[in-house]
């Protein structure tokens, strides 16, 4: 899957009136907006538009016609993030990152595990998900908080599904928790072979089964499932999307846990749920991204 980003420059002020001019045009779509300060001194900001797939003239000019009044001036660019280059990470010289009692950490960090962490050693990869970003450590807090308010785990109410695995980060803090089967999905072939390789290098194989599907396209989720927590890491469309496929592959009773959304697009995305008698439990808010718990 290929993403990009339209954006143009202003100033601090400029940002947040070209965001709610965004907002209004596009709420209804579910793209992800952000602001994002590009140089602190010269006062410079970014407004930009996500979206997934090819770049699309269209977009840009609708864009152009929302802000042209008042950013005459402005000049729209683009960003494409390539085919899996925008989740391309890699481990190497990044820092252990702590959420919780989880230690996100690469193998030339083993040093900095102390006896109580969680520890999650992940290899050098091409998947999104290492910790460092704030979405993947709001779920692993998450994950953290639900699986230990149910002392018997989600044992009772089935598996666990990690939808959108990326390096299988959050699949295997599910598994480090309690005795619970895990199904981890991706739409991205090289991700569901990162995962897979990291879940070996954890020793989680018999726990854990990584498996490459769209959504929930695959008879893996009807062997799996139904699920007692489902987690998904994506962006806010996908996720209002598949509302009620979640809710169909959720156990009675289970949770939802979901990140990848920015604070703007909450209540759209809880509006969704709700929709499918899914309801909020708690949020966690984490650099403009928000991790949902709902149940
Ligand atoms: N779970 C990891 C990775 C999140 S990045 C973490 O929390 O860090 C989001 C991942 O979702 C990417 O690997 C992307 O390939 C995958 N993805 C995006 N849309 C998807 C879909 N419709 N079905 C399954 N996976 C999807």
């Amino acid at each position: 899957m290929s993403d990009h980003r339209y954006y143009f420059r202003t100033d601090e002020a400029g940002a947040q009136r070209g965001l709610d001019l965004l907002d209004a045009a596009f709420e209804d779509e579910g793209l992800p907006l952000t602001t994002m300060e590009i140089d602190e001194d010269a006062g410079i900001w970014e407004v930009s538009v996500y979206a997934p797939g090819e770049p699309d003239e269209t977009l840009r000019n609708r864009i152009a016609a929302c802000i042209a009044d008042e950013f005459p001036d402005a000049t729209i660019d683009l960003e494409a993030f390539g085919e899996t280059d925008w989740i391309a990470k890699s481990l190497e010289g990044l820092k252990p990152v702590r959420a919780g009692r989880f230690l996100v950490h690469g193998s030339h960090d083993r040093d900095a595990v102390r006896p109580n962490d969680l520890a999650i050693e992940l290899e050098a990869g091409q998947a999104f998900g290492t910790g460092h970003h704030g979405t993947t450590a709001g779920c692993l807090e998450m994950i953290e908080m639900v699986m230990r308010a149910r002392p018997e785990g989600p044992r009772g109410t089935g598996a666990v599904l990690d939808l959108g695995t990326g390096s299988g980060v959050l699949a295997l803090a599910a598994a480090q928790l309690g005795p619970v089967r895990v199904l981890a999905t991706d739409i991205d072939p090289v991700a569901t072979r990162v995962a897979r390789e990291n879940v070996r290098h954890n020793h989680r194989t018999a726990q854990i089964r990584c498996v490459t599907a769209t959504g929930f396209h695959s008879t893996a989720f009807s062997d799996a499932g139904p699920f007692g927590l489902i987690i998904a890491n994506i962006l806010a469309r996908p996720l209002m999307r598949m509302a009620p496929d979640i809710k169909r592959n959720l156990a009675p009773g289970g949770s939802v846990i979901l990140s990848g959304i920015l604070a703007s697009q909450r209540w759209q995305v809880l509006a969704a749920f709700r929709g499918q008698g899914i309801r909020h439990v708690k949020t966690l808010w984490r650099n403009g991204w928000v991790t949902i718990h709902l149940n």
